[in-house]
């Protein structure tokens, strides 16, 4: 099995250990039995309580497993209308979406923002009025700028999700991360993370920092100075900006894109300066424990922040993991949400 994945240039299923899931809470899941969420939007990781995570994460390792089957359909959103608003480009976090939607039965719709009724000058919360009147339950909607999504919450009466806004926070890449950890792990306390490149520019980060911390991990930022952002004191993190110091005996090592994009000067000497220092190679990994998993959220830059080989290496990399318990925590984050919708009009 595993020669065969390895031949068909996969990464085996087994390298990923996962607790099994006991029958009783399988059985649970099922039959779509309540397990508490206490929200009506998922907006940012910040809002969360640590039970709120693990019950999402319990719900998204039900859908892994679910995923892995043949017939991958379940019918909780059946009846409901998904609309996908990407006001920013996206292919791993859309498509996502998307699949998780359809294998829950909703009527999924994505907008092709790009060609909208934004380029012709309407607002963004006339646009959400809009579609708001078209009656959607869950609008999945991701922004350029920080705060859009909250805002835009505000103003409809569907859940919202938030699929990444500016620099502020993408709450389903934090939770499919810490799935990642959790399945390859064993865990999500008490491990040494590292998270290391942009942080200053990503929204990735910042959720993650928020979500692994509290989940009582400890966790090490490391970059070039002007990549932290100016409020780093109050992240409760330790800060290094030499990749031998801080990747030291870490679990997991976090790479992020460097997101030009957002930059707007010299915010490194060049790219093969900052690959030079800061990106990741086997060299550096050295540094960290001899079983670490590497991550990375996608898309990378390789040569950049990250060595090409070290990415597809099977026995380090967990990254095409990482986009597969995406699709299982965007199932498990619907799935919570829908049942607060059933509950509150059943009231
Ligand atoms: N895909 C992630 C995001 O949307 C990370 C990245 O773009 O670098 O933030």
């Amino acid at each position: 099995m595993r020669q065969f994945a390895q031949e068909q240039g996969r990464r085996p299923s087994i390298t990923l250990p996962r607790r099994a899931m006991p029958a009783y809470k399988a059985a649970t899941l099922q039959k779509g039995l309540p397990m508490s969420f206490p929200h009506r939007h998922l907006l940012g990781i910040e809002p969360l309580s640590p039970p709120d995570i693990t019950a999402i994460l319990d719900r998204a390792d039900f859908y892994a497993d679910l995923n892995r089957q043949a017939d991958k359909h379940n019918d909780v959103l059946a009846g409901m209308t998904q609309i996908n608003m990407f006001f920013e480009n996206s292919t791993r976090t859309q498509a996502s979406f998307e699949i998780a939607g359809k294998r829950l039965g909703a009527d999924v719709m994505n907008m092709a923002m790009q060609a909208s009724s934004i380029k012709k000058g309407e607002t963004l919360i006339d646009t959400a009025l809009t579609l708001n009147a078209m009656h959607p339950d869950l609008l999945v909607v991701r922004h350029p700028q920080s705060g859009a999504v909250d805002l835009l919450a505000q103003k409809v009466n569907c859940a919202v999700l938030n699929a990444g806004d500016g620099r502020h926070e993408h709450p389903t890449q934090a939770l499919l991360d810490a799935l990642t950890i959790r399945r390859a792990k064993g865990r999500l306390h008490r491990l040494s993370i590292a998270i290391c490149g942009d942080i200053a520019h990503s929204r990735v980060a910042r959720s993650n920092i928020m979500l692994l911390g509290k989940m009582e991990n400890r966790i090490r930022l490391i970059g070039p100075p002007t990549l932290m952002p100016s409020q780093i004191g109050e992240f409760g993190v330790e800060v290094f900006d030499d990749m031998a110091e801080g990747l030291k005996d870490v679990d997991v090592v976090m790479m992020l894109r460097l997101q030009k994009e957002r930059m707007d000067g010299g915010f490194i000497p060049s790219e093969r300066e900052y690959y030079h220092r800061y990106g990741l190679d086997a060299e550096k990994l050295a540094h960290a424990k001899p079983d670490a998993i590497v991550m990375h959220p996608g898309p990378m830059n390789r040569g950049v922040e990250i060595d090409g080989t070290l990415a597809d290496d099977i026995n380090r990399s967990v990254i095409q993991d990482q986009v597969e318990m995406g699709v299982a925590v965007r199932m498990a984050a619907m799935d919570l949400l829908a049942q607060n919708i059933r509950n509150a009009r059943a009231a």
